[in-house]
């Protein structure tokens, strides 16, 4: 049976471990396939373009917005990130479940759009841990760590929207977790009415 792919969007503060998360589930499964999105901010030491992101200028990106080639961005930290579009309709009509690892405002626009995509918050267990975790990533500087524990707050007051929390203690329940939800999605009656059409003209057709 042919279906449609499931629109999956992670999102959760930044240091939450999402990025892990996310790696591991696309690792340990294969029906889904990961986004990769478009921003304006430098890449980080071992990333490249095209694989963690398209690293683009802030004209390019608001080329790309100009164009409507983008299903969502969203500014985050003064730099642009968004998805391009065409991307995540091609693998969902291939049937892949297409994972945006994006953060809350684009999350909720696409929502809006999309009223049937799973939202997923994933956050580490208390702040103190996330505070921690951005310390030991050593990916940032201070500065920039203050502004993303600013950025968290802000998230927080909106991840009440979501349509389950994801508590990152343990990775690989973490990551069993968010795909048992999967699964479970699409058995939803309004994901398999392709389904449902074929059924009920097959006993049209048996009488
Ligand atoms: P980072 O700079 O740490 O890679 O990402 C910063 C934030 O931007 C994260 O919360 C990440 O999920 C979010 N993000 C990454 N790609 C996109 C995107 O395409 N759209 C939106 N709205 N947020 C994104």
């Amino acid at each position: 049976m042919s279906r449609k792919g499931s629109l999956i969007i992670i999102s959760g503060f930044s240091g939450a471990g999402k990025g892990t998360v996310v790696k591991a589930l696309t690792a340990a499964h294969d029906n889904y396939a990961l986004s990769i999105s478009a921003t304006t901010r430098q890449p980080r030491e071992g990333e490249e373009d095209g694989r963690e992101y398209f690293f683009k200028t802030t004209e390019e990106f608001e080329e790309l917005i100009r164009r409507d080639e983008l299903y969502e961005y969203a500014q985050y930290v003064s730099h642009y990130y968004g998805t391009p579009k065409a991307y995540v309709q091609e693998q969902r009509e291939a049937g892949r479940d297409v994972i945006l690892e994006i953060e809350v405002q684009g999350a909720l626009a696409a929502k809006k759009k999309n009223p049937e995509a799973l939202l997923l918050f994933v956050t580490p267990p208390s702040a103190e841990e996330l505070k921690r975790r951005l310390i030991a990533r050593g990916t940032e500087s201070m500065d920039v760590i203050c502004a993303r524990l600013a950025r968290a707050k802000e998230e927080a007051k909106l991840m009440d929207q979501y349509d389950y929390l994801i508590i990152n203690d343990d990775l690989n329940a973490c990551v069993e977790e968010i795909h048992q939800l999967v699964m479970r999605e699409h058995l939803r009656m309004e994901e398999n009415l392709d389904f449902v059409s074929r059924i009920r003209q097959e006993l049209k057709d048996m009488q």
